[in-house]
Formats: structure tokens, sequence, C-alpha cells
């Protein structure tokens, strides 16, 4: 076994990876740090994905140079990150992250622990390539690819997990997620995308230390929320995310649904994710304000079903019912106001969806939301909510000429053009 951290060198001839199937703009990237006298390799997802003959989603870079010499390298580059410093090199919306060798280090400038040896700052450059694997998190997310001669360099037997298809972590399970829970996540996730299994230890230990995830700050859990259910696998991951008891910190009040067998619940939970997948594949959008409202919905409505047994609006019920449960939700997991603003009006559209006639239901056609929350009322039809027919109608009343254009006239309203921009990530926090 290979866990010490003696590297093995894979020849270009040996392994898969050809030069063609890294994206251009990485390329440049690695090319000019090579070119400055640096030391860079394509490192992560990319190259476990590119092993595993999968297209991957994106290309980190890890390299010797500090966050300011890639700075002065790149004219298109920015700094990002305080608990752990990154460069982002941008190339219109495509976005290359240039990670710095850590050092091995004590307390003190630039690297802390606190929390019971959670990981709070990372930010002591100088390390080697052995130091940058010894810091990733599984054995198959530290793997290195190196353009200059094209080999892969394997610290930690992650080309015998690949091939055994499992998840195990660098070092002690225990220790690692400990440093940061937020790893208990990234094991869901990447069971659930690669269809890996999870080694004994790390189960182990995520199972003994996953309260942890209560202390994370709810917008990093919003990045880990959007990775989990926004990337085309998460069906599987809230699948996976219940079998480790994750899902708990993410989305209580749905979690408490599934827990307590409410089986409307779960299936609409797993007919919207089949749903997002599905637009995935086909490069449709898709946006976090549906999936909150549907998590949010099973508790959302309830409560405004008892607020008009008191009398109060349907509309007036629903936004009750929303001031409710919202802040409760982001105590866990935020949720930037350009998403929480349609979740609320996907919820408040619904009762205007039982009226299909007059000049109201012509409105509403043209309402901004109405394609979302068309498609929510579809979900609700899909497990006895509303009648299918209501579905049906409004699905007749889209098809009209005046209807497309009212529609791809409100579609003009909420897309404003969108602007370059980069992803912001996070790591070992
Ligand atoms: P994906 O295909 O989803 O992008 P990925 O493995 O590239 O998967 P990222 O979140 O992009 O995942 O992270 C890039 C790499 O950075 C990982 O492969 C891993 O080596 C390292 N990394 C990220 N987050 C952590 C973490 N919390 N702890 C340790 N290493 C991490
Ligand atoms: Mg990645």
């Amino acid at each position: 076994m290979n866990n010490t951290g003696d590297v093995l060198r894979i020849p270009e001839a040996e392994h898969n990876i050809a030069r063609e199937s890294i994206s251009k703009n990485a390329l440049k990237v690695l090319d000019r740090l090579n070119e400055a006298g640096f030391e860079s390799y394509l490192v992560g997802g990319g190259v476990r994905d590119l092993l595993l003959g999968k297209r991957p989603k994106d290309f980190d870079i890890s390299t010797n140079a500090s966050p300011d010499e890639v700075r002065q390298l790149f004219k298109n580059c920015r700094l990002i990150g305080r608990r752990f410093r990154l460069a982002h090199v941008v190339f219109g919306r495509d976005v290359i992250e240039v990670a710095t060798f850590r050092a091995a280090h004590s307390e003190g400038e630039g690297g802390a622990t606190g929390d019971g040896g959670r990981i709070v700052r990372d930010n002591v450059y100088g390390g080697t390539v052995a130091d940058d694997a010894a810091r990733r998190d599984f054995t198959v997310n530290a793997l290195y690819y190196n353009i200059a001669d094209g080999c892969v360099l394997d610290f930690y037997n992650g080309i015998e997990d690949l091939r055994r298809s499992q998840l195990a972590f660098i070092g002690e399970a225990q220790a690692r997620i400990v440093e940061d829970p937020v790893r208990a996540l990234r094991a869901a996730r990447f069971a659930a995308k690669l269809d890996f299994s999870i080694a004994a230890d790390a189960l182990a230990a995520i199972e003994r230390e996953h309260s942890k995830l209560g202390d994370i700050p709810p917008a990093r859990l919003f990045d880990e929320v959007l990775k989990l259910l926004q990337t085309g696998h998460g069906l599987d991951s809230l699948e996976k995310l219940n079998e480790l008891d994750l899902f708990q910190y993410l989305f209580p009040s749905a979690d408490n649904r599934l827990k307590q067998g409410d089986e409307k619940a779960a299936q609409m939970f797993n007919l919207a994710l089949q749903n997002t997948d599905k637009r995935i594949r086909e490069e449709l959008a898709v946006t976090p304000a549906f999936i909150y409202a549907v998590f949010l919905w099973p508790e959302v409505s309830e409560i405004a079903a008892k607020l008009q047994e008191q009398g109060e609006p349907p509309v007036q019920a629903l936004h009750l019912a929303a001031d409710e449960v919202i802040p409760g939700q982001l105590k866990r997991t935020s949720l930037p106001r350009r998403f929480s603003v349609p979740m609320r009006e996907i919820w408040t559209l619904q009762p205007r969806f039982q009226k299909t006639q007059g000049k109201r239901a012509k409105l509403l056609i043209g309402n901004r939301r109405f394609r979302a929350g068309y498609d929510f009322l579809c979900l609700r039809a899909q497990i006895g909510e509303v009648p299918q027919a209501l579905c049906d109608t409004w699905e007749r009343m889209q098809q009209t000429p005046e209807a497309q254009a009212a529609i791809e006239a409100s579609r003009q309203r909420a897309s404003p053009v969108r602007r370059p921009r980069g992803r912001k990530k996070s790591r070992s926090q």
C-alpha cells in the first residue's frame, strides 16, 4: 500500500490523459506558469474525471507560484478567499482556479486552526507538490498531471482507489473530518456523482462526527447545496445524504418530513431532482429558487392551509407561512435574495392557477415567474395535490401565439443580459 505520500509516477504511455482533452484556457495557464519557471499541475476533479473517461466540470491548477506571482503573470486574474487564498484566471465565463502549494506549518502567521481542530486559515506558501497532495481530501482528488512531461503523480494510491471505485481519505479519516466537516458532504457528493463506495474508516468517521456540520457557516453550505443538487446528480446525492444522515444539516424541515415517512414529500423531492438532473443533461437553465421552493413546500403549504382555515386569503396565507419558514432555513444554508424572491413568487402564484378563465388568467401567463410556477404546479399534480386536468388546461393555454409572445416578453424581462462572472469556490476553510 502507498498511503505514505511516496510518489508513484505514471508515464504518459500508461494513462489515458491527452493534452487535447484539457481545456484550452487551462493549457494556457499551465504553459505560462511553466514558461515563467514555476512548477504547475492540473489537479483535482479534472484529472480524476479524465482518468475515469468522463468530461470534467472544471479544471483546477496547483502551482508553487504564490497568488501574487500568479496575478503578475495574468492580466485577467483576481485573488479570492481569505481563509484559503486562491487566484482565479478569468476567460469570459470560464474561470481557471489556481491554488498555491501550502507548506506544512504550525499555528501562527498565515495558518490557524480553531474550534477543536477545524482549519480556519491555511495561507502559508512555500510548500512542495507533496505538501499540496497531503492537504487534499480524497486519494482520487490528489492526482497531478504535468503537461510538461505527460506524467501523472500519485502520492496516496489514488489510481488504485479509482480502479476500485472507492473514496478514501488521505491520512486519518477522523482527523480529516474534524479539520473540515464539509468533507462529509463532499464524500456524499462524490459517492453519488462517481458511483463510488466510501471506505469503511471514512464512513465511521462521518457517522461519529457529522454533528460538526451544524457549525459550518450557511454561505458555505449553500455552495455545497449547489454542487450536490444542481450539477446533474441531485437525485443520487439526496439518496446518499439521507443514507449518511447529512440532509438534516442542509434542509432540516424537509429532512423531518422524510424521517416522519411523508410519502408525498418524498415523491415531490425525488421528482423535482429528477427534473433538475434531466434539465442539466439537456443543458437547460436550473435555479436554486425552484429546488428550495420544493424542499420548503410541505411546511409552507401546511402552515398556509391552517392560516386559510383561520380566514387569511390564500396568497396572504402563503406570504405569512413563508415569513415563518424561511428564517429557519437561512440559519442552515443561506439563499441569496435573487433566489429567495423568486422562490416566494413560485409559491404565491399557486392559488392564482386555480382560475383558468378571464383577464387575470391571461395576465398570469405574462408573469415573469409563470414558467417556474407552472412547473411547480405540474409537480404538485404529479403527487396528487392538484388535479392533472388543471395542468393540462394551462398547458393548452400556453400554446396560443398570443400566450407564446407574452411568455417570451416576460422571459426577456426576467433575465437581463448576464454579466460574465466567475464562480466562487471554497476549500479547506
Ligand atoms: P468537481 O468535479 O465537482 O469540480 P473537484 O474534485 O474538482 O470536483 P472541487 O470542489 O472543485 O472538487 O475542488 C478541487 C480540488 O480541491 C479537490 O479535488 C480536492 O483535491 C481539493 N479540495 C476541495 N475542497 C477541499 C476540502 N474541503 N478539503 C480538502 N481538499 C479539498
Ligand atoms: Mg473542480
